[in-house]
């Protein structure tokens, strides 16, 4: 691949500067001894660049950076984590290498819209982004092939700020480009890499961008550059606008852009496996290219078909794209006369019988052009039968060709490193390499062997630390900004360490019911305000820009927090990301989840508060149906559609919250812990952590979708 350009290192000491590409690839970001070699430079400088150590080799002066080469202790630790992380880059003796031995050079393709990797990089919305995100930091690990495509967003997603009255305000910022983990590819030491989505009209261009995620390269593609007319230019400004037209040059852009910049760069992808219909017009550029080889337009698609791989991730209606023919000739009626097709055909590829004619829908037009096709749970591949079985007419509905991957999390990303410490002093002497075998039941097993008294320590000092977090940002924010001091309060000042700590936090969509458990206020009172047992509630998540419901939601909430009676328990904690999710899913005591089924693909915050010892508290929905066994969490809710559903589901939600989630966690005996608490705590960890884990997600994902996909690859290559 090109040159890659960054700049601004040459105050870093040749000794050490293999803390730049260290600094240049997320693989430090999940590996706990790793951020220690930059912590260690300076413990400020390191909490001041929020962790970024981009920003911090940038800032460090160079007596810092020289008094540590010339630390012998430091070069110690310094020469082990690089030896390490140069035998990581090496992905001959991964697991995907020593099993999958068809083939030397393939390559999987993967597109996603967003990636929610690291909070530096802020090209996230909300779930889809840290599935992509951690499926690509698990291919990492697991050594597979694999590139990626997605959007280098000037802006990302937006800011949050509440303001005095509940209303979300969003807040525009830059991504300082020069501070983050991209580097831009170039070809030649002085220009970046730009190239012309081929064949649409009106031209749009693309810089290219990259950042590492161990040894997967995610390659970005920006619009917001000068070649480019400013309509152009805000094609990759933002996630998720609201406008049709630009989300469908958006959708050209990721898709045809994606592929060509590929190929550009000399990457012939075997197989494609779009994340959502965002990116599928990545089919369009692929048959191009072999009808460009002489291929007829049938064979070409049949080939492509064979080797494509789709996940539909919702069944909301507004997660599935539609564009009107109309726009759909403005871009590509020059393009598609290259496919050998006419404008029926090429269109008749997005009709779907769910839809009134004159759309394209993406949704569709991926379903008909992949051969494997998934839903993210269980229960999500059902409904995704059922919905899309108008495609299949002649099909029953068990034989739609949908099938089903659970979802699951990263587990370096997302088990908190104390945590990772306390199962490393249990775990590694009877098996060492526990971590990477962590998708076996049985390294689970070994929970039992660490005592009650241990584990209640590390969550407790996990839930101050959350608590002092979002006390220390309050304040901050209140000298800084002269916030109102009822922001302060609503924003968590009041909160206790003590109390039993129930989290909320995820996008506020209508459909997840974030105020479900104000439905009877003063039934709350009593629980919130019980002198002995007394409860709060920890919210965040924000409202899509454009999403008035969500706001409204927000903002009741916020205006609960504020009441008086309510005693300060109720908080909501602004700018929910990457970071603030680490400390909830760490530190809170239960996760809520309360969706309207069967809306909720799948879920995965509440996998991430599993893992860590936070029992799930939820509606039989996603992941959860898969999940519960009685005994590692709560269920609560039983499909009741009708008209009082809400009421319904909350009087659950009290009875189990008053008889037992209330009562188990105060029950404390002589010693000071509350040993039934703890063991359901064990029980969440035990049951969830290896079975909803991104290496399980992605073994599967290897078997039933890469492997098969890769032979036909292969076969078409002879
Ligand atoms: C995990 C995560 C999500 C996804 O949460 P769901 O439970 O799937 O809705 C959203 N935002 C952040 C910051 C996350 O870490």
């Amino acid at each position: 691949m090109a040159d890659l350009g960054r700049k601004g290192f040459s105050h870093v000491p040749e000794r050490i500067s293999g803390l730049v590409d260290l600094a240049y690839n997320l693989w430090w970001s999940w590996n706990p001894a790793v951020k220690l070699v930059f912590k260690q430079l300076n413990p400020t400088a390191w909490s001041e660049s929020v962790h970024n150590p981009v920003r911090m080799l940038h800032e460090l002066p160079e007596e810092t950076l020289l008094a540590a080469a010339h630390n012998p202790q430091y070069l110690r630790h310094y020469d082990i984590v690089m030896s390490r992380f140069r035998h990581e880059l090496d992905a001959k003796n991964s697991w995907f290498a020593s099993r999958y031995t068809h083939d030397r050079d393939l390559t999987i393709a993967y597109f996603s819209a967003e990636y929610g990797l690291q909070h530096s990089l802020p090209f996230y919305a909300g779930g889809l982004g840290f599935l992509a995100g951690d499926h690509l930091k698990e291919s990492s690990d697991l050594g597979l092939p694999l590139v990626a495509v997605g959007f280098m967003y000037s802006e990302g997603y937006l800011h949050q700020h509440i303001g005095p009255d509940g209303w979300q305000e969003n807040i525009r910022e830059l991504l300082n480009r020069d501070a983050a983990p991209i580097k831009r590819v170039m070809y030649n030491h002085d220009n970046q890499l730009v190239v012309k989505i081929p064949f649409i009209d009106p031209p749009i261009y693309v810089a290219v961008w990259r950042v590492d995620v161990g040894n997967i390269p995610l390659i970005l593609l920006d619009t917001d550059i000068q070649n480019n007319d400013p309509q152009n230019r805000l094609i990759s400004y933002r996630l998720y606008t609201g406008d049709n037209e630009l989300r469908l040059r958006q959708e050209i852009v990721l898709g045809i852009g994606g592929s060509y910049v590929l190929d550009v760069l000399g990457i012939r992808p075997s197989i494609v496996h779009l994340n959502e219909g965002h990116p599928a017009f990545a089919v369009l550029e692929r048959i191009r290219e072999q009808v460009a080889d002489k291929l007829t337009f049938t064979e070409a698609a049949r080939r492509v078909r064979e080797t494509t791989l789709f996940t539909t991730h919702t069944p909301v209606p507004a997660g599935h794209d539609k564009f009107s023919h109309a726009h759909m000739d403005k871009y590509f009626s020059s393009y598609y006369p290259l496919l050998g097709i006419d404008r029926a055909t090429f269109l008749k590829m997005g009709d779907s019988p769910t839809d009134p004619p004159g759309l394209f829908n993406m949704t569709a037009f991926a379903l008909k052009m992949s051969s494997f096709r998934n839903g993210v749970s269980r229960k999500h591949g059902e409904v995704a039968r059922d919905m899309w079985k108008p495609l299949w007419p002649d099909l029953a509905e068990d034989d739609i060709p949908i099938t089903h991957i659970t979802n699951g999390v990263h587990v370096p990303t997302w088990l908190d490193p104390k945590m990772e410490t306390l199962l490393n002093r249990y775990f590694s002497p009877s098996c060492p390499q526990w971590l990477d075998q962590h998708d076996s039941p049985l390294i689970w097993e070994m929970i039992s062997e660490i005592p009650d008294e241990e584990l209640w320590l590390v969550h407790t000092q996990l839930k101050r630390k959350l608590v002092n977090r979002i006390r220390e940002f309050k304040r901050r924010k209140w000298v800084g900004e002269g916030t109102d001091p009822v922001n302060v309060i609503t924003g968590g000042a009041l909160l206790d360490p003590n109390a039993l700590t129930i989290g909320f936090a995820r996008r506020f969509s209508t459909y997840k019911r974030a105020d479900l458990i104000f439905s009877d206020l003063e039934r709350l009172k009593k629980m919130v305000n019980n002198r002995w047992q007394p409860v709060q509630i920890v919210f965040a998540g924000k409202a899509h820009p454009a999403d008035d419901d969500g706001k409204r939601l927000i903002q009741r909430i916020y205006q609960y927090a504020h009441q008086q009676d309510l005693g300060g328990r109720i908080a909501f904690v602004e700018d929910y990301g990457e970071q603030m999710a680490q400390y909830l899913v760490h530190g809170v005591d239960v996760w809520l989840n309360n969706p309207v089924p069967p809306m909720e693909a799948c879920g995965t915050s509440g996998m991430k508060a599993s893992l860590n010892g936070v029992p799930h508290l939820s509606i039989p929905d996603g992941w959860w149906i898969e999940a519960f066994n009685g005994m590692n969490g709560w269920s609560f809710g039983n499909n009741n559609h009708g008209p009082d559903r809400d009421r319904h589901d909350a009087g659950q939600l009290y009875e189990l919250l008053e008889r037992e989630v209330i009562p188990l966690y105060y029950t404390v005996e002589d010693d000071g812990i509350p040993h039934m608490w703890v063991k359901k705590m064990k029980e969440a960890i035990r049951t969830t952590a290896h079975q909803f884990s991104a290496r399980r997600m992605l073994k599967d994902y290897v078997r039933m979708g890469y492997d098969p996909a890769l032979r036909n690859a292969a076969q078409y290559r002879k």
